[in-house]
């Protein structure tokens, strides 16, 4: 099988050629422009190399409910060159094979749940946390959807008391992505993430608000394992940090092994920025068998 991902993002949209095992044969990056930009250079891309199916792990919030009207659409996305743009419908176009459509973080998800650090477990959960904080959940052995799809990087925290940072998010003053996403560090210390490693109090309270949404995150959905990925996550002195927290917030309430070992229960992921793009050769492969 010979198969099409992207991993379609704000900034980039990385496109590779690969099959159902995971072997990524070549990929490539492309700026994240306008559609008129951007979307040219991917069909030819995909067009040149023969695919027989195409898997698309795209940031949101999309539709991806297959009876909808605007199935495949990228919809109230604040990228407003995308906003409402049919990005399935503009590849179905030009490529005539059978695409699969998802979230980027369920295609993260999906990509270690296949050949990652969540491999054989049928729940897992994968966030990421750079510019923004996203989730991607896969229970009893499939991605997630329900209503819309999980958009958990904006569940709301309690603030740290200590805290007076007003939150980055639009939206919500006190959410997940508002309080703890690269930008949300940034603004808080007026100062670039990564040259505040020496900092213990950002990483201490960056921890404090990881670990109230993955307590959350546990008892809602019941993960066998959780992956942390994303640019924030390179702070690697944040797991045990976060691992410490939580088992502080969980306070002993479940008792079960994964939560007994949380060196093993929360960990970063394990497929070097791959995730994405695998995931996106798994929904590649079953759009061809669907
Ligand atoms: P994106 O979310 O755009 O796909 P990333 O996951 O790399 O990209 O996230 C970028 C964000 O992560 C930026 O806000 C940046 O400040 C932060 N970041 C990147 N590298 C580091 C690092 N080494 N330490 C802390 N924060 C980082
Ligand atoms: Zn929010």
């Amino acid at each position: 099988m010979r198969l099409g991902a992207l991993e379609a993002g704000g900034t980039k949209m990385v496109c590779a050629i690969g099959d159902e095992k995971g072997n990524i044969f070549e990929k490539i990056s492309i700026p994240t422009l306008t559609p008129a930009d951007s979307m040219p250079e991917m069909i030819e891309y995909f067009s040149k190399n023969n695919i027989d199916a195409l898997g698309i792990g795209s940031f949101g919030p999309i539709d991806l409910h297959e009876s909808s009207s605007t199935y495949g659409y990228i919809t109230s996305t604040p990228k407003k060159a995308w906003t409402n743009y049919n990005l399935v419908g503009n590849f179905a176009k030009r490529l005539y094979c059978p695409i699969k459509f998802d979230t980027d973080t369920n295609a993260a998800a999906l990509g270690e749940a296949s050949f990652g650090i969540t491999k054989g477990l049928d729940a897992s959960m994968y966030i990421t946390i750079g510019t923004g904080v996203g989730v991607g959940i896969f229970v009893e052995n499939r991605l997630l959807h329900g209503m819309l799809h999980p958009e958990a990087g904006h569940i709301l925290l309690a603030k740290h008391p200590s805290d007076t940072y007003a939150g980055k998010c639009p939206f919500h003053d006190n959410c997940f992505e508002g309080l703890a996403s690269g930008p949300a560090i940034e603004e808080r210390y007026g100062a670039k993430a990564d040259t505040l490693a020496d900092r213990e109090d950002v990483w201490e309270l960056e921890a404090f608000y990881i670990a109230q949404a993955l307590v959350n995150y546990t008892l809602t959905v019941s993960p066998k394992r959780i992956v942390l990925g994303g640019g924030v996550m390179h702070q690697k002195q944040l797991f045990p940090l976060i691992r410490a927290q939580f088992a502080k917030m969980m306070n002993g309430y479940i008792k079960t092994k994964e939560l007994k070992n949380l060196d093993y229960f929360i960990v970063p992921s394990s497929l070097r920025d791959n995730q994405g793009i695998l995931g996106c050769l798994k929904l590649a492969e079953s759009a061809l068998k669907n």
